[in-house]
C-alpha cells in the first residue's frame, strides 16, 4: 500500500495568512528553517492507479497536481473516493473545488453527509448549484460501481434541474444617496 501525505499543517495552513509569529515569519523567509505546509490531507492507494483521499482540504487543487494523483486524460481522475473524517471546513471545502461535472464517491458518517447536503442545498437556494454529483456509502450502495452510478445519476439530475431554471434577473445597484438613505433607516 502507498500512502502520500498531501498536506500536514493544521487548518489554515502554515504560514497562516493572518499570523506573523516567529514561526510563520520563518516559514515565509526564502531558505528559512521552517517549511511552508498545506492543510492536512492524505491519499492512499493499493494499486498505484486508483487513490482514496482522506479529507478534501481547501488546497486540494494544488495538492493533486504534479504526482500520481493528476488526471491522465480529459475528464479523468485517479481519485476513486474521498473519506471525510468529520465536517470540519478544512476537511470538506476541497469538495467545492472538485466539481466540474465530476461524479464523486464520498465515504462519511450520516452526520457529515447531512452537513454537506445542507451546504449544497443552501448554495443551490442562492442560485449557486454544484456541478458534481455525489454518492455516500452505505446509503447509496456498497460497491464501487453502485456508488459511482449513484453519483453520476445525481450529477445528471442536477443538470436537468439547472436547464429548467430561468435566467437570472439583472438588478441595478442603488446609488450612493440611496445607499446612505438605506443605512440611516437601518440605524
Ligand atoms: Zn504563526
Amino acid at each position: 500500500m502507498k500512502i502520500r501525505v498531501l498536506g500536514s499543517a493544521a487548518g489554515g495552513g502554515f504560514p497562516q495568512w493572518n499570523c506573523g509569529c516567529a514561526n510563520c515569519r520563518e516559514g515565509r523567509r526564502p531558505g528559512g528553517r521552517a517549511h511552508p505546509r498545506t492543510q492536512e490531507s492524505v491519499a492512499v492507494s493499493s494499486d498505484d492507479k486508483s487513490w482514496f483521499l482522506i479529507n478534501a482540504s481547501p488546497e486540494i487543487r494544488a495538492q493533486l497536481e504534479d504526482n500520481e494523483l493528476a488526471a491522465r486524460a480529459p475528464r479523468h481522475t485517479p481519485i476513486a473516493g474521498i473519506l471525510l473524517t468529520n465536517g470540519d471546513l478544512d476537511h470538506c471545502l476541497g469538495l467545492l473545488s472538485l466539481r466540474e461535472s465530476q461524479p464523486l464517491v464520498i465515504w462519511a458518517t450520516d452526520a457529515v453527509r447531512a452537513l454537506c447536503s445542507r451546504l449544497t442545498a443552501a448554495l443551490a437556494g442562492e442560485g449557486m448549484s454544484m456541478s458534481f454529483g455525489w454518492a455516500v456509502c452505505p446509503r447509496d450502495g456498497d460497491s464501487a460501481l453502485l456508488l459511482y452510478r449513484a453519483a453520476d445519476e445525481r450529477l445528471y439530475a442536477q443538470k436537468l434541474i439547472r436547464s429548467r431554471l430561468t435566467a437570472a434577473k439583472v438588478v441595478s445597484m442603488p446609488s450612493r444617496a440611496e445607499r446612505l438613505a438605506m443605512r440611516s433607516q437601518l440605524g
